[in-house]
């Protein structure tokens, strides 16, 4: 159950969750305290972009017990780790700092900017990781010079480049594993021929990770870069990220290990911050392209979705059911049997007349709701126009047919709408029944059916009619009637 206000479910125990990512905290300072190889700071020190993630991602948590968890993590790691008072004090004051920083320009952004729904999210989200690595900078600054011997400068380029390549390596993999959506954890595309490029993009991706590895030299770090925004591309974000991430993570440990022959001994601050920026342009990047690309699938889907369908229903309107029709018919073997059904409310124009056009509609989106509600998922149901519904039936002989119609007819029938004002509307509906014979086309079948319905009016209305050759000299009488 979750209420109007938040989001999360009320029945998590929030003390519960502080206190997990308190252990978060303490795993993730192991695991970073076990990279300390220049002077005595991490190379890679995944606790405060884990904890921020964990901020930004569920501001529920921006609480004191969260606050406290984290901070034991931190202390309790460096404890077992040996390091000296001061140093905690001064690592965790940078730390929690930075993060406090960004979870206050957080709550001045809209919320869900870091969902990154929309295509300036992603650069909300940079702003926000760069202000978190400029104020552990500015505390860095000063235990810089006291801790290590690093100058002032140093120490602020160090401790900003360090920190900003621990965000953009963690935030993004956060992000896409924090969002929801179905399927975020499949992997390569149900479709063959977008496999492949998945495929062909990781071949790259593995080839330019090797061509860094060959090459070396200053702008080895540059050479993933093309690889890794074609996957941004081709794959899910969630993959996307876990690829970008361990790349990164990887170059990082190499270069810094001297695996990865860079020319140069790392042994100057300067160079290791210019080394470690590189990184973190590297992993934003690919991030910064995913974000566009999904807000750019987010939108697509939701214009194919409105440009198929009718907005008063939500049925697939007359075009998109054409076309799914013809699919149907096209792709039918020789002898099953495909059924039309269509459909036109009884009168509809005295229910405007007497209830109004707004009552009209509430009795069509009714209709629409009702309908749906009585068959199944492959049965194409659509609103053609109008009071005009339309349902093809795969699988359906004349009298299977026949009887979902009536079944169709009973639920408009049975079902009395009340209105706001405390009027009930009983309405009907005629329906018109044709199955597809092995040379008709789908015009030919709409025909059909169409002269059954006018049978069905003609016949008095609230009845189901099956085509056939009397209802469609009654069709042809009618029109050349009116004509
Ligand atoms: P019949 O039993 O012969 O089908 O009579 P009818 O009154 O249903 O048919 P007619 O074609 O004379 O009138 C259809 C009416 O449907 C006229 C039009 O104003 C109304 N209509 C069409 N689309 C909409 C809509 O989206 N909303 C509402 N409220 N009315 C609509
Ligand atoms: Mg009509
Ligand atoms: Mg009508």
């Amino acid at each position: 159950m979750a209420s109007k206000s938040s989001p999360y479910p009320l029945t998590e125990n929030k003390n519960f969750l502080s206190a997990l990512v308190g252990l978060l905290v303490f795993a993730a300072c192991l695991a970073g305290i076990g990279t300390r190889l220049f002077l005595d700071l991490a190379s890679f020190w995944p606790a405060n972009a884990l904890l921020l993630s964990v901020f930004l991602l569920r501001p529920d948590l921006q609480r004191a017990a969260t606050w406290i968890a984290a901070m034991l993590g931190y202390v309790a790691a460096e404890i077992l780790a040996g390091t000296g008072l001061l140093s905690i004090s001064l690592l965790n004051l940078a730390n929690l700092t930075g993060i406090a920083l960004a979870v206050g320009l957080s709550r001045m952004l809209p919320a869900e900017t870091m969902r990154l729904h929309h295509p300036s999210g992603a650069i909300y989200a940079i702003t926000t990781l760069v202000l978190a690595s400029a104020g552990s900078a500015l505390i860095g600054a000063f235990a810089g010079p006291i801790l290590f011997v690093l100058s002032i400068p140093d120490s602020l380029l160090l401790w900003f480049a360090t920190e900003l390549a621990n965000y953009a390596i963690i935030f993004p993999v956060a992000v896409a594993l924090g969002s929801a959506g179905p399927e975020k954890f499949r992997v390569f595309s149900r479709r063959k021929d977008v496999a492949i490029r998945q495929v062909l993009a990781l071949v790259f991706l593995g080839g330019s990770i090797l061509a860094a590895f060959a090459l070396g030299g200053p702008g080895a770090l540059g050479l993933a870069l093309p690889a890794l925004v074609w996957c941004a591309i081709r794959f899910r974000p969630a993959t996307a990220a876990l690829l970008t991430s361990a790349t990164c993570i990887n170059l990082l440990m190499a270069g810094q290990s001297g695996l990865l022959p860079l020319h140069t001994d790392m042994t100057s601050a300067t160079d290791v911050s210019s080394f470690r920026l590189g990184i973190a342009v590297l992993a934003i990047m690919p991030f910064n392209v995913a974000s566009l690309n999904s807000a750019w699938r987010n939108l697509h889907g939701a214009l194919l979705h409105t440009s198929a369908h009718d907005a008063l229903t939500g049925l697939l309107n007359r075009a998109a059911f054409m076309e799914q029709a013809a699919l149907i018919l096209d792709s039918r073997s020789d002898n099953a049997p495909i059924s039309l059904l269509m459909v036109d409310v009884d009168h509809f124009k005295s229910i405007n007349d007497s209830h109004g056009h707004p009552a009209g509609d509430q009795v069509l989106a009714t209709i629409g709701h009702d309908f749906k509600a009585c068959l199944r998922s492959r049965e194409v149901l659509g609103r053609l126009g109008g009071e005009e519904f339309a349902v093809l039936l795969p699988d359906a002989e004349e009298h299977m047919a026949t009887s979902i119609g009536e079944r169709l007819r009973l639920a408009v029938e049975s079902n009395h709408l009340v209105l706001p004002s405390g009027e009930t509307i009983t309405t009907t509906v005629s329906v018109g029944v044709a199955t597809v014979r092995p040379d008709q086309s789908l015009t030919d079948l709409i025909h059909a059916a169409d002269a059954a319905l006018y049978a069905a009016k003609h016949g008095g209305r609230n009845c189901v009619v099956p085509y056939s050759p009397i209802a469609a000299s009654v069709a042809t009488r009618i029109g050349q009637a009116r004509a």
